[in-house]
């Protein structure tokens, strides 16, 4: 660590096609801040680089189908995910964009170098082409009948029904995405960058050489490395895009993974003079903050380009995070399945810091987590309010009601075990925290500290200041023992706030501001100190730091997720959120037949399912569909009628177990009152099968 004289941090170019969500966040936003705060309260030189993508077919098409142009389509969302970052304090040193003339330069250049030196392969090959659309498609964009499930809306690479792997001459009536044109071959010509003439050197610098990398990266390079690389085209057939800058290269621009890395240097070299210090010196040290399906990307073909160029650094770690799921379920754009981070500002003013907690305490690190509204609602409520904020708070009450509203003396005769022993937890924090964000692991780090914290209530508690006061005029030493409590108290809290400071920077100044002392005070070098706040100083009057989230809160979120789901209803409707050739978050739901529309959980939560047990059953007279069933569900035997006569002999079906709709309002069938319903599968055939557990349960089990 000591070995770098600068520290430059990229986060991921998100895509200018749609607003971020809170997945984009935990993903590498937010690790990429907290690392960045923390590096800057160090007083480390350092710089922070981002923007956003916007180059790619998918913007083409959303352009074509708003019937706008696709410039219109990223000043759209460039300006809304640049806000979004700004509300979430994400504090870019900048936050450029691709489509900026600089950018298009040094991707040129860049492109240029490695073609001057003879690196790239020119190859000739024939690819699908819309006329209508006058453009190439990728395989994602033709779809057609998928040859194995039937499937009419099967993409060109997969079939989503069955989860067939496709090519787009298995389909059926294959069509454009596009304009529902027959795809067309034609003859193309593009420029490969050979990634296996790098395998080698990758193998060496990256297998061995990083082997401290997270276990999650580390272990997907590996295994790219192990199936062997291969050529991959750096060009595409386009008319968005950085042009191709070659005489005999019309309709060329270069492919979207070339030139968006490229976007770290273009935006360095906006934001700084020095950029060249930053990207060429190798005490620099380069890390790149991202997703998992960014890894290849980033840790492979990426640093074969530098490696090419060979005037650049390389990253020194790409501490890259699984996904977050929300809800139990796969984030998804195309079906509308996320928490988008302008709607949570709206929703939650003035709780950023809520939600930058939870998603760091809750972070992805090595495995897909989950959020979830009342995870949410609890890590506030019992960790951020009834911990750090209670703290604070009592510190802050009890400080002007016993001691004047002012710091009080350390009296260093009557100090105690107690007193110095969180006294040393305050030190050891520091030194904890520390260590975990130079590994990158923020979670940990954040939850040293909520403990200290912890450790600070457990020490008033023990304390007991309020209760001392009560013997103020017997007890000579009362005053002393009050005062060495706050004391202590009010110097862990100033502590509190250099420690909190990079992951909840808003908290960090509300409490310098209850504090009045300057921002200079959040120095890292100020952690573990008890000399923060001065003897006499008087302080200002607390302030809530973090309010209760109400149950009724999460309710409206939860119902707000589950009324905004979208069902995919055509396969051109599920392309436009689609980067082209890289990997993408699928679908996830098949395309049911005739399935009946979607309910919410609370509809499904009304039924009231049993198991129940029939006991005796037989025909009802004058009605030839029908058998009286006895059914017992432990607590009650119930008749019910069912329209099963033609399928099963009364005397076949005694003992079988079955699920009844318990709850269902009685209605009688030739003079008999049935109470509930039997549930029963039909197959295609028109047969019906009984449904009940596979093994034998209590009759009255519910089922749910
Ligand atoms: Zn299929």
């Amino acid at each position: 660590m000591n070995d770098y004289k600068r520290i430059l941090v990229t986060a991921a170019l998100p895509y200018a096609n749609g607003p971020v969500h809170i997945g984009h966040l935990a993903g590498c936003y937010l690790p990429a801040d907290i690392y960045v705060r923390y590096q800057r309260a160090q007083k480390r030189d350092i710089k922070f680089v981002g923007g956003s993508d916007e180059h790619g077919v998918p913007i083409t098409i959303r352009a074509m189908k708003e019937g706008v142009t696709p410039q219109q389509v990223v000043d759209k969302y460039h300006a809304l995910i640049k806000e979004s970052m700004e509300q979430m304090n994400i504090s870019f040193d900048i936050y450029s964009r691709t489509s900026n003339k600089i950018h298009h330069e040094t991707s040129q250049d860049f492109f240029l170098n490695l073609y001057n030196k003879g690196l790239f392969e020119e190859k000739e090959s024939e690819q699908y082409y819309d006329e209508k659309a006058k453009t190439f498609l990728a395989d994602r964009y033709i779809v057609g009948t998928c040859p194995v499930c039937a499937n009419p809306n099967a993409y060109g690479d997969q079939c989503e029904r069955c989860g067939s792997s496709l090519s787009p001459e298995q389909l059926i009536n294959p069509r454009s995405a596009l304009s529902d044109a027959v795809p067309v071959k034609r003859t193309t010509k593009h420029w490969y960058f050979p990634l296996q003439n790098y395998e080698g050197w990758l193998k060496e610098w990256l297998i061995e050489g990083h082997k401290e990398w997270k276990n999650n990266v580390y272990g997907q390079c590996k295994s790219w490395l192990d199936n062997g690389l291969q050529s991959r085209a750096m060009t595409r057939d386009s008319n968005w895009g950085i042009k191709v800058p070659l005489p005999d290269a019309e309709g060329k621009v270069l492919y979207v993974w070339f030139d968006a890395p490229i976007g770290y240097i273009s935006a360095t070299k906006e934001l700084t003079n020095d950029w060249a210090d930053y990207w060429c010196k190798e005490d620099t040290k380069l890390v790149h903050f991202i997703g998992k399906d960014n890894i290849v990307f980033h840790c492979i073909i990426f640093p074969a380009m530098l490696k090419a160029h060979e005037n650049f650094v390389l990253p020194d770690n790409v501490p890259a995070n699984e996904f977050l799921n929300i809800e139990g379920d796969k984030v998804s754009t195309s079906r509308n399945w996320a928490v988008w981070v302008h709607e949570y500002i709206k929703d939650f003013p003035g709780c950023e810091d809520v939600l930058r907690y939870v998603l760091c305490s809750n972070a992805p690190e090595t495995k897909d987590n989950d959020f979830t509204w009342k995870d949410f609602q609890d890590r506030n409520n019992s960790e951020l309010a009834s911990i750090f904020g209670n703290f604070v708070n009592r510190t802050f009450v009890l400080m002007h009601k016993l001691c004047g509203g002012k710091v009080p003396k350390l009296h260093e005769d009557i100090i105690d075990e107690k007193d110095k022993q969180i006294i040393a937890d305050i030190k050891s924090a520091k030194e904890k925290v520390e260590s975990f964000i130079e590994q990158y692991k923020f979670r940990d780090a954040l939850f040293e500290v909520i403990d200290l914290a912890r450790k600070g209530n457990k020490y008033m508690q023990e304390k007991e200041p309020w209760i001392v006061a009560k013997s103020l005029a017997e007890n000579v030493t009362a005053q002393k023992s009050i005062d060495n409590c706050l004391h202590i108290c009010l110097q862990l809290t100033a502590n509190l706030a250099v420690l909190i400071n990079p992951f909840l920077p808003t908290t960090a100044k509300k409490m310098l501001h209850m504090m009045k002392v300057v921002e200079k005070v959040l120095d890292w070098e100020n952690a573990g100190s008890m000399k923060l706040l001065s003897v006499g100083y008087s302080l200002r009057a607390p302030e809530l730091l973090f309010r209760k989230i109400e149950d009724a809160e999460i309710v409206a979120q939860v119902e707000k997720l589950k009324s905004g789901l979208v069902k995919p209803e055509s396969a051109t409707q599920n392309v436009e959120s689609i980067k082209p050739n890289t990997v993408t978050e699928k679908s996830v739901e098949p395309l049911a037949l005739n399935a009946k529309p979607v309910i919410q959980y609370d509809d499904f939560a009304k039924l009231d399912l049993r198991v129940g047990k029939i006991v005796a059953a037989e025909k009802v007279e004058k009605a030839d569909k029908l058998l009286k069933l006895f059914i017992d569900l432990g607590f009650e035997t119930r008749t019910i009628v069912s329209g099963i006569a033609l399928h099963f002999k009364p005397e076949e079906i005694v003992g079988k177990q079955v699920v009844v709709v318990a709850n269902l309002a009685p209605r009688k069938m030739r003079g008999i009152e049935s109470n509930g319903m039997i549930l029963m599968a039909e197959d295609v055939n028109g047969k019906l099968h009984f449904v009940n557990p596979e093994d034998t349960v209590n009759a009255g089990a519910g089922v749910n």
